[in-house]
Order: C-alpha cells, then structure tokens, then sequence
C-alpha cells in the first residue's frame, strides 16, 4: 500500500532498560488518516513504542516526526497528542462535560471555544444526555466513551490508544471497536493503537505492525498479514495454522516444489533455494476435506492433494473444524462452512480416511 501523504514517522526507534532493548531500531511511516495497530505478545515493546511516540519515555537512539516535525526532546503538552489508556482515569468529582472540558481549560482556550468543542465532544461520542452525570453514574462503555471524547476535543494531530477497550467485555468491547473506528474514520485521525488481540488489531486498524522482542517482524493490511506471513511467528500470532516441513526440490519464477515426506507439494514462489529446509504454510479455511471422488470445490490453478486420516470432527456452528494426521507426517486441521444446502462436513468422522487439498496459491512458504 502507498501512503498519500505521511503523517508520521517512526526511525530507528530504540529504547534500552540495562542490557534489554524493549524497543529495537524500530522504523515505519503512518499515512494520514490511517490507524495503525501495535500488535504482539506480552513484553514485545509496545507500549514502550507508545510511550515514546507521547513523549512519556526518552527513546535511547531514534526519532519521531510529526507533520515534517522532529519530537525529540519536545515536552508531552507540546506534541498535541491525544492519548486513551485502558484505565481511563476521569476526575471522579467532576461531571462528563467538565471531564471533556478539562483538557482545553488546561489550555485556556475561551470559554465559548471550550464550549462548542465540549457540545461536539458529546455529539461524537452519543453522551449529550449524560453531560451532568458523574463518571460513577455511567456504564464503563460510557466511561470509556467520556475519555475518548476528552482525547478529541484537543483536536490532537495524532490519537494514541494503548490496549482502550481491555477493561470491557467481550460484546461490549465489540461494539465499541466498531464506535472507535467510524468516529477515527469520520474525523479522519492519524492513530495508534497497541493491543495484543489480533482480532481488535484486524477489526480497527488500516495496516498492522507486528512487534516480536522490540522488532518490527512485519508489517501490512490485516488481509495480507493473515493470508501471506512472512514467518512462523507471525503466521501462528494471527490465528490457527498449518505447517508442512520439507526439502525445495525445485524452483520457478511463477512457483516452487517441495518435497514432504517423499510427496512433491507446489507452493507459490519462494525466496528459497534448492535444497533449502522450507515451511509451507496454509490455513484451515484455504484446505478441502474429501474422500476424492467428489471434489468439494472449482479445481482451477494447481491443487495439493495429501492422504489423511481424521482424528477429530467438531461442529461449531456455522464451522466444521476437522484434526486431521497426514500420511506424510504431521498434524493438519481444516476449517470447512457448513452451508447447510451443500454441507457433506457432518458427514465425516474420526478414522475416516481422507483427501486434505489445498491450492498451491493459498499457501507460502516461510522462513523460521
Ligand atoms: P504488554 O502487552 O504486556 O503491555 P508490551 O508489548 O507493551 O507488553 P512493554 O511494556 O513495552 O511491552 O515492555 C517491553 C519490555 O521492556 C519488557 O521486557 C519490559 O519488562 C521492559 N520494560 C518496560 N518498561 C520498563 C521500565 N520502566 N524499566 C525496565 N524495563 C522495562
């Protein structure tokens, strides 16, 4: 994806605590407008990447630019950034409109100017009938809605959100991810979130930066770090894969062959060369399950078939997940839609000996 106009810039960001880097020569650009999700396992530095970004931490080596303009050493209140945290820390003694207004009194804007941005403040968030209540008479979706207003109303160049919605359950998290994002689309926001839910980063964000131990593994649109990882870890961190370890036998522009367990398997292109150790990759919902003579799919493009026995069927509702053990070796798991016009997935069961297909352009292959 090319960026239109780059809003922000992160280069070579590094933060070291002792002999630990949290953070390690960290770089990418954000295109205004867009939301970004930090996301990765516990510990990996995102928050720390943040920090940085708010100007709460001192980077130990790197930059930040904002609008063409240098952070360093620029003080927290002159980045005017907007920040939202998990614990939303509202002024328990003050009601919701003077929680939004505290910001811009802080500021001393005018007080009509404090006005009609507090008025647009609720207007934004839906909480125009509850401007007199206190934060300990709303609802913790509405406490959170509070603090995103009193983050908006700064009219701030870039919105840092770390892990906000992680205090609120499930359905309620869920509806105010969809809230966050038409309102960060509709004022058109540079933004950050950090969060360690793939699911939250998939949903919210325009573009995924996928942190491992300070550096950036990889980053791109949720649709194509799910569908075309560039490593185990990443493959594993964005849901339930499926790996095939083998030998590249043979190596084209247009795609490769590998050897698994003495059967030949085509995959994509690979970076690979002959001879090489490789790991293809594919997921669940890319495999067919069939006794092969019916194909339960078009069979255009080229297509693995692999002998399997099934171990497992578990109906999930609008899912059939099936466990399956490949004569070649290993643990395969398939996803397959139970439509239930053209369903033949209940029809399955353990031991059943089967067919695991899948398109040679559904999967990868991977370094790691
Ligand atoms: P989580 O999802 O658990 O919040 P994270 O990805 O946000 O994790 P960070 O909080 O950025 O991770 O921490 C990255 C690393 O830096 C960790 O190893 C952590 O222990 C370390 N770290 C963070 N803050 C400090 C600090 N003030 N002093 C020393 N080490 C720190």
């Amino acid at each position: 994806m090319r960026l239109a106009s780059v809003d922000v810039e992160i280069r070579g960001l590094t933060k070291a605590y002792g002999s630990n880097l949290a953070v390690n020569n960290l770089s990418c650009a954000i295109g205004r407008g867009e939301m970004v999700a930090f996301l990765g396992p516990s510990g990996c530095g995102k928050t720390t990447a943040l920090r940085m970004i708010a100007g709460l931490v001192t980077p130990t080596a790197g930059d930040i630019v904002v609008g063409g303009r240098s952070m360093a050493g620029l003080a927290v209140h002159k980045r005017n950034i907007g920040m939202l945290f998990q614990s939303y820390a509202l002024f328990p003694h003050l009601t919701v409109a003077q929680n939004i207004a505290f910001g811009l009194q802080a500021r001393r804007l005018p007080r009509s100017e404090i006005g009609s941005r507090v008025a647009e403040g609720m207007r934004l968030t839906r909480l125009e009938t509850f401007a007199d209540r206190l934060p300990s008479a709303l609802s913790g979706g509405q406490q959170q809605r509070v603090a995103l207003a009193r983050a908006l109303v700064i009219e701030p160049s870039v919105l840092l959100l770390d892990e906000p919605l992680g205090a609120l359950d499930k359905n309620l998290r869920e509806a105010m991810q969809l809230e966050l994002r038409q309102i960060q689309q509709r004022l058109g926001i540079t933004s950050i979130i950090v969060t360690h839910d793939q699911d939250e980063a998939m949903t919210l964000a325009d573009r995924i930066v996928i942190m491992r131990n300070g550096c950036l593994e990889q980053v791109g649109a949720p649709a194509e770090v799910y569908s075309h990882p560039t490593s185990r870890f990443v493959a594993e961190f964005l849901g339930t894969a499926n790996f095939l370890k083998g030998t590249l036998v043979d190596r084209q522009d247009d795609g490769a062959a590998v050897s698994v367990g003495g059967r030949v398997v085509r995959t994509p292109a690979a970076e690979a060369a002959q001879g090489d150790e490789v790991t293809i990759f594919v997921r669940p919902e890319d495999i067919a399950v069939s006794t092969g003579g019916e194909w339960p799919r078009s069979r255009d493009g080229h297509w693995n078939d692999a002998p399997a026995t099934i171990d497992k069927v578990s109906f999930r509702g609008p899912v059939t997940v099936i466990h399956l053990t490949l004569d070649a070796g290993g643990p395969f798991v398939a996803l397959l839609k139970n439509e239930r016009v053209t369903s033949s997935a209940v029809a399955f069961q353990t031991g059943d000996k089967v067919l695991a297909s899948w398109r040679a352009s559904s999967s990868s292959v991977l370094r790691g």
